[in-house]
């Protein structure tokens, strides 16, 4: 079983969730935890991972021998990311652009053109609260977060309960880490940008075919528009977790809600016991 817990935009809870949802199965079943927002990952605030071993993501990026290159601009014609270009008697390689794919190694007909490796981030692994706990860290300065996120989930156990922090967004990062998932989380606030946001993550979701169920975070502030909507699209909604002042001090000090608050392990174990499994079976999940 493999659950993405995903948001439309940063800062709605999404973590919360997931490391809450973790911290509470842990205890029962074989839990392992990824945190794929490569960009800013913070579950380690809360989970206080030891990290035992690091691992280096590369792309290769092509590099031209000049000396060999006719300027044909076979390789800039193959490129589909516009990656590389050949201006007049120069052949320049974008490398920020560039997917490392090798294709325009193959097409060049003098062998001219080599790769050289480029650390994109790293993957870290460890041991977080008793169970294996996974992250990546894209380099700064970097743009390119799916191959760690790839990289990220080489590593999933399939005799283990999956929980993937997603990316924030609806990119190509938060696709990576919906795709393959047997259930997407999505938290949201019951807000106008809220519900804007959740359309967003809902489309993602359901353009890789993943069954869906919404957590409305601060539920009391706003409207009932993300509850409207909902309704009308036939999604259901999973939690409420309430706007609360004791809940918020909790999150800012890094504070686990069910280390401190009892009730809302039993109300994570509930969450995943009934729901989220009734919903995964509804989609055929074994
Ligand atoms: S395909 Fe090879 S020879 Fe042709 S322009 Fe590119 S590097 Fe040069
Ligand atoms: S490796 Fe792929 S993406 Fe990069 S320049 Fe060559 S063809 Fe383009």
């Amino acid at each position: 079983m493999r659950i993405t817990i995903a948001s439309g935009k940063g800062g709605t809870g999404k973590t919360t969730v997931a490391t809450n949802l973790g911290l509470a199965l842990a205890d029962d079943r074989p839990v392992q935890f990824l945190d794929c927002d490569v960009e800013e990952p913070n579950a380690h605030i809360f989970l206080k991972p030891r990290i035992e071993r690091t691992k280096s993501v590369e792309k290769l990026l092509p590099r031209v021998d000049e000396a060999k290159c006719t300027y044909c601009g076979e390789c800039a014609k193959a490129c589909e990311f516009n990656a590389i270009a050949v201006i007049g008697k120069k052949v320049i390689v974008y490398d920020e652009l560039c997917h490392g794919c090798g294709l325009c190694r193959m097409v060049c007909p003098v062998g001219a053109i080599s790769e050289v490796p480029h650390e994109l981030g790293v993957i870290e692994y460890g041991v977080a609260r008793g169970f294996p706990f996974s992250r990546g860290l894209l380099n700064l300065g970097e743009a390119m977060a799916t191959p760690l996120i790839h990289e990220l989930k080489q590593g999933i156990d399939p005799d283990s309960l999956a929980i993937l922090d997603a990316p924030p967004g609806t990119g190509c990062p938060t696709i990576a880490a919906i795709q393959g998932a047997d259930l997407a989380l999505l938290v949201t606030e019951p807000t106008p940008f809220g519900l804007h946001d959740l359309r967003a993550a809902v489309g993602v979701a359901r353009s890789v075919g993943v069954p869906i169920g919404v957590i409305i975070n601060r539920d009391g502030i706003g409207d009932d528009m993300v509850e409207r909507y909902c309704a009308d699209e036939g999604i259901p909604i999973v939690m409420r977790i309430p706007f609360d002042r004791e809940i918020a001090r909790l999150y800012s000090q890094g504070i686990p809600l069910v280390d401190a608050l009892p009730e809302w392990r039993d109300r994570f174990r509930a969450l995943y016991d009934t729901t989220t499994m009734k919903l995964a079976r509804e989609d055929g999940v074994k």
